[in-house]
């Protein structure tokens, strides 16, 4: 009994679910904003080779092997920054606030967005403090800026744009939390390849700033790859929660490989754009639903009964996220993340079905 995980495992940990990934087999996957178009062949075969002379018996460069030079070229990292890089975004997440968790430090972020920011905060029993979006999913400027006040929060998470509802927040409104926050600001830039705007030109000369990505939502989910850009200082002091050797020696190969041809996820990113739009358009002819403005590779809906249209969907092979139930705000709500133009046409040709 003493020796059972009931009895030693944190009793707010055992009362957690687990992150809840579905299982996809067979399905149109548009659950988890995933790029649908593979390398080009020719590509995935010269890759092959390349991986084939990867030293696997010998543990990865700690310092990524000129992989940050190459990042910092291709997605302008002012030379003023440093770069750490993540086994995804998700371990910088968890490194950023095991790093910041003193006794009484708290993590602020909005609700609803990227539930692993709560998570982690719970993890490193760090205070958390979500603070509730408006109902069109634009920042309550007057509401942050007064807890930031009272809350003084050793890290503020802003994701920008935001999931699961793909609005961005107002650059103003960012530029305002940065300068009331006593703490680091973490600006969360997963989607910013489908995004208008970006802080990183301000990485690494504001210095609470951090700006954070990944390579995830441009193509590369199954690598696992993320990174930050902040002042030296910062990225220096989380460095030292990082596993020596988190990024593996695949994942460091493949990057520096798909770096070197970056103009083809440049050009997937904007033909996902481009469907985008054109889902956009023809979702706003279905009078049920409601659309809310993207700047992800995603659109989150608000339909009557989101539980019916979602399991309708998946009878129909198509697999989207169902956010009702997720939070008040998300009331009725779906994500459909933005595929191939023949997934997308095998949604809204489900739609048409469902709502006529
Ligand atoms: C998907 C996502 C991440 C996680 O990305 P990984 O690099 O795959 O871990 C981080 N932040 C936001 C807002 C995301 O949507």
């Amino acid at each position: 009994m003493k020796r059972s995980a009931a009895h030693l495992i944190r009793p707010e940990i055992l009362d957690m679910p687990a992150y809840p990934v579905a299982d996809a087999t067979g399905y149109i996957k548009l659950d988890a904003m995933e790029n649908p178009f593979r390398l080009p062949a020719a590509l995935r075969s010269e890759l092959g080779r390349r991986l084939s002379d990867v030293l696997i018996n010998r543990y990865p460069d700690p310092s990524g092997g000129g992989l940050k030079a190459q990042l910092a070229a291709c997605f302008a990292i002012p030379p003023e920054a440093e770069v750490l890089l993540g086994n995804g975004s998700d371990e910088i997440i968890t490194l950023i606030t095991q790093a910041l968790a003193r006794p009484g430090a708290k993590l602020m972020a909005f609700e609803p967005s990227f539930v692993m920011y709560r998570l982690n905060a719970q993890f490193s029993r760090v205070d958390y403090v979500g603070i509730p979006l408006n109902a069109d999913f634009s920042l309550d400027l007057p509401r942050v800026l007064a807890a930031i006040r009272e809350h003084q929060p050793a890290v503020i998470f802003i994701a920008y744009p935001n999931n699961p509802t793909g609005s961005r927040f107002e650059r103003a409104d960012v530029e305002a939390i940065l300068d009331a926050a006593t703490g680091l600001v973490v600006v969360d830039e997963a989607y910013q390849a489908f995004a208008s705007d970006s802080l990183m030109d301000l990485a690494g000369k504001v210095e609470h700033l951090l700006v954070m990505r990944t390579l995830s939502k441009i193509g590369l989910a199954g690598i696992r790859l993320g990174y930050a850009a902040s002042t030296p200082a910062w990225i220096e002091a989380i460095n030292k929660v990082r596993p020596p050797y988190n990024v593996n020696v695949l994942t460091q190969e493949t990057a520096r490989f798909v770096l070197e041809h970056h103009a083809v996820f440049d050009g997937q990113a904007q033909d996902l754009c481009r469907e985008r739009a054109r889902v956009a358009e023809r979702l706003a002819g279905f009078a049920a639903l409601t659309q809310f403005p993207s700047e992800a590779n995603f659109i989150t809906v608000r339909v009557p009964d989101a539980d019916a249209l979602h399991a309708f969907l998946k009878q129909a092979g198509i697999l989207i996220k169902n956010l009702h139930g997720s939070h008040p705000l998300l009331d009725n709500c779906l994500r459909i993340t933005i595929g191939a133009p023949e997934e997308n046409d095998a949604v809204l040709a489900a739609l048409t079905a469902y709502f006529e």
